[in-house]
């Protein structure tokens, strides 16, 4: 899978590229392209923002910045990438959204910075506006990072396909405990049944113990799920 990353601040995406994605990446399961679009500026010192018309605090981006370097990736497909901005009133990132996500084949995330981008080259290029959650960030590198991480886990090769179904939220469930050696630690066991080797049981067990979990600590999920089945 590909994507491109349309962003004032590719240095930052150094942190992306390191642990399952960086391995990823290795394997040519996933690649990542940079595209400063401060490149594309026609500005003699580089400039890609300027005041808002209208007045008010900050600064927006200028749209020939942003749609030059989006150019510069489309023109040579003969197909159409889906472009994602990352944004505060975008749709809130899940993992069903990560998960239809995984199924493209080619993505563009365009990060905003200072208080957004023009609006006509987002009415222009954007198909999808996604956001990380109910708060403002300086910038969409952060949320387009973990957009990467969580839609890359879902891309057939990435991970154990076992690892991906068990997840939290995969099946409207949080996942159960875990645990490894050693078999004691401060003087707590880990469960007998996990030693047991009765691999059904252990399966029941782990299914029991998503349901509590998911109850004690996030009742909201159980309530989508029946809302959902419901009608
Ligand atoms: N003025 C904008 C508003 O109030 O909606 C916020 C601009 S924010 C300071 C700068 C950039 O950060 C945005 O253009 C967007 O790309 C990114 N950003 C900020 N918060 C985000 C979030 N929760 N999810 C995704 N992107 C976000």
């Amino acid at each position: 899978m590909r994507f491109d990353v349309l962003t004032l601040f590719p240095e930052m995406f150094d942190a992306v590229k390191t642990s399952i994605v960086g391995r990823a990446m290795n394997n040519n399961l996933i690649d990542l392209n940079l595209i400063n679009f401060r490149e594309f500026s026609t500005d003699k010192q580089k400039h890609v923002d300027d005041c808002p018309y209208g007045g008010g605090a900050g600064m927006v981006i200028k749209p020939e910045p942003v749609y030059d370097a989006y150019k510069s990736i489309v023109n040579d497909l003969d197909y159409k990438p889906k472009v994602i901005y990352m944004s505060p009133q975008g749709k809130v990132l899940t993992q069903q959204i990560a998960r239809e996500l995984s199924k493209e084949n080619h993505l563009i995330l365009l990060c905003g910075h200072y208080e957004g981008i023009d609006q006509r080259v987002l009415d222009e290029i954007v198909d999808e506006e996604i956001s990380i959650g109910d708060y403002v960030l300086t910038g969409g590198e952060l949320p387009a990072m973990v957009l990467i991480d969580a839609v890359s886990r879902n891309v057939k090769g990435v991970i154990k396909d076992e690892s991906v179904e068990d997840e939290s939220f995969s099946d409207g469930y949080l996942e159960y405990p875990h645990y490894t050696r050693p078999e004691v630690f401060m003087g707590k066991r880990v469960p007998d049944i996990l030693l047991s080797g009765h691999h059904a049981n252990i399966e029941k067990w782990r299914r029991e113990q998503s349901i509590e979990i998911t109850k004690r600590k996030r009742p909201d999920l159980i309530k989508e799920e029946r809302s959902q089945t419901n009608g």
